[in-house]
């Protein structure tokens, strides 16, 4: 069970944290942890400008975290108006698929400077993988991702390393209002009563703020905990 903490940045640091102590509550610690780090989020202010956002940041790398670049913003510009990329970029997305109609050069300059802000930061371990806001690229953004020669990257089918697809299942919330709340709980249920395969777990820190929400995050966890083994994207995938 590969467990995720995504969008973490100064705009959210007040959930991530709650979110790490709730995993550390049933036993999953930073070393058994993906933590998704957005360099610049929502172009309002970049991680290395955040003291509080990097001294937790490197205290979770330094209890053997995995780092992972998240999108530049995390924000899409403009609006995709084909039937496919409205449905997954305003409806799955909600206008957070950054490289949905990403460029090449849009993609190549996302990575560039998300690249700089988390070197300038001191967390240049988390500029060698990535994963794109709403697991989301555009044909040229994958393409650029691709040959960035990243350790890793991962879009919703899987994480790609060396051009294989692994931990195809996924389990996450959605947290927006109520109804999607308890849709993706029940999917989540769902996901976790099937027999154990590689499955990544997606935490946002928005599920946080839903008391239903994280109890579900919560159940989810404790009831597969016994049957899977909890491990870091570096650990599972470089051994
Ligand atoms: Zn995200």
């Amino acid at each position: 069970m590969l467990i995720s903490l995504h969008d973490v940045s100064p705009l959210t640091l007040d959930d991530c944290r709650d979110a790490v102590a709730m995993l550390d509550e049933v036993g999953v610690t930073p070393a058994e942890l993906s933590v998704f780090v957005i360099p610049y989020h929502e172009g309002r202010i970049a991680v290395d400008q955040h003291a509080p956002t990097l001294r937790f940041l490197r205290g979770l790398a330094d209890r053997g975290a995995t780092l992972v670049m998240h999108g530049l913003t995390h924000r899409m510009a403009g609006w995709a108006w084909t039937p496919r990329g409205f449905a997954r970029g305003h409806i799955f997305a909600r206008g957070q698929g950054e490289l949905l109609r990403a460029t090449a050069a849009d993609t190549a300059r996302c990575l560039e400077d998300g690249s700089q802000i988390l070197r300038r930061a001191g967390l240049a371990q988390a500029a060698r993988a990535f994963v794109p806001p709403a697991w989301l690229l555009s044909p040229a953004a994958r393409q650029v991702v691709r040959e960035a020669g990243f350790d890793f990257f991962e879009t919703f089918a899987g994480i790609v390393k060396d051009d294989q697809l692994r931990a195809r299942r996924v389990i996450g919330w959605g947290s927006l209002n109520a109804v999607e709340a308890f849709g993706t709980s029940v999917w989540a249920r769902m996901q976790c009563a099937r027999a154990p395969a590689d499955t990544r777990l997606a935490v946002h820190p928005a599920d946080m703020r839903r008391p239903g929400q994280r109890k579900a995050v919560r159940h989810a966890i404790t009831r597969l905990l016994p049957r899977m083994h909890a491990q870091s994207y570096a650990r599972y995938l470089c051994g």
